[in-house]
């Protein structure tokens, strides 16, 4: 392996990862970002409550102005999906493995995000549907867009319940639609979903159609349509490649972290969604840019490494 080693390798090109490769490369580190392309973010057609864009701005355009920020600094990115993480036991250093290559770094950092369990139904459709905000996954970002609006949930427990009770600050028109069977939940989300005037209906459901501004479920109790559907069917987290070097995950499968992005691993960092917090843009850039000075500290602190003058640069840059 002839490359040189890195300072860090970020894995994940979301607002996470971008935020931190931004900072890293803007600290004089040399750094990878690979990403696998399938930020959540690229799925918003609008966002509206990110800070800084008073009339909006889709996510693909978002992801795409931090990229070419890291990349003005000397970041490099890679469009790959990693597959494999190593961490050698006497040097610390990280290797990690894709389909066309591999790098090795001093640090990582994980910005690998989550991903929205999907409700049954034609690809195509559900992505047309939320293209058009008829299919909505994040309520906090996004539910002043339902205000007054007719709102379908499919979801089924405590997380359902939940998701339905909170959309239910605005608008009065919600209905929680069981996704396989019929709903059973225990006595203190009926009284929630009682005391919230929030219709009840069985499932399974199965969104089948697009009607103008509307989508239609199918469910045991007939067709129902809908503004926007909320699916509330929980995430699975993409914590892989920290767990092949023995990363601690809290309870809920995201990375535990210190106060400074550190995971248990030592020059192991994660940031953005994989880690327990509020799943939001905003929230991730903060995490990245953390994660990023805590690893420019923490290299330093091992390895200070101060500029040099001004006229041996020119000359290592001219070759004499
Ligand atoms: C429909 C929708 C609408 C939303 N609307 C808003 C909104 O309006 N406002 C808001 O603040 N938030 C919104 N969110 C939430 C927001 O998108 C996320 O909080 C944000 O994208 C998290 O950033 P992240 O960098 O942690 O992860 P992500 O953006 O998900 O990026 C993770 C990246 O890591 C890559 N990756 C994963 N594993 C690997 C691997 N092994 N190798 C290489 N790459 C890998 C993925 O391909 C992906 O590109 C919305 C989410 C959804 C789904």
């Amino acid at each position: 392996m002839d490359e040189p080693i890195l300072d860090c390798l970020v894995i994940g090109g979301g607002p996470a990862g971008l935020t931190a490769a931004i900072y890293l490369a803007r600290f004089h580190l040399d750094i990878l970002v690979v990403d696998g392309g399938k930020s959540r973010t690229s799925w918003i057609p609008c966002t509206r409550n990110h800070a800084g864009y008073p009339d909006g701005i889709s996510g693909e355009e978002l992801l795409q102005r931090m990229r070419d920020q890291a990349c003005k600094y000397g970041a490099k990115i890679e469009a790959e999906f990693a597959t494999k993480l190593e961490r050698e036991g006497q040097s610390g250093l990280f290797t990690a493995t894709w389909g066309s290559g591999e790098a090795r770094a001093r640090t990582v950092l994980l910005a690998t995000g989550v991903s929205n369990r999907r409700p049954p139904m034609d690809e195509e459709l559900h992505d047309d549907a939320l293209a058009r905000g008829l299919i909505r996954y994040c309520p906090i970002c996004d539910g002043y867009e339902v205000t007054d609006k007719r709102v379908g949930v499919i979801g089924s427990d405590s997380h359902g319940v939940a998701e339905a009770v909170f959309i239910r600050s605005y608008t009065a028109d919600v209905t929680l639609i069981a996704p396989d069977a019929a709903l059973k939940l225990g006595a203190e989300d009926q009284r929630k979903l009682k005391e919230a005037e929030i219709d009840c209906v069985d499932g399974p459901a199965q969104a089948v159609a697009l009607a103008g501004e509307c989508i239609v479920v199918d469910t045991a109790e007939g067709h129902y349509t809908f503004d926007s559907v909320y699916p509330a069917l929980g995430s699975d987290t993409h914590t892989q490649l920290g767990e092949m070097v023995g990363a601690a995950l809290a309870e809920d499968g995201c990375f535990l972290c210190d106060d400074h992005q550190r995971t248990n691993v030592v020059g192991l960092y994660a940031a953005g969604d994989v880690v327990h917090g509020l799943d939001q843009i905003g929230h991730a850039m903060g995490e990245g840019g953390v994660a990023a000075t805590t690893i420019r500290n923490d290299l330093w602190t091992k390895d200070p490494r101060w500029r040099e003058p001004v006229e041996e640069l020119e000359q290592a840059e001219s070759g004499s």
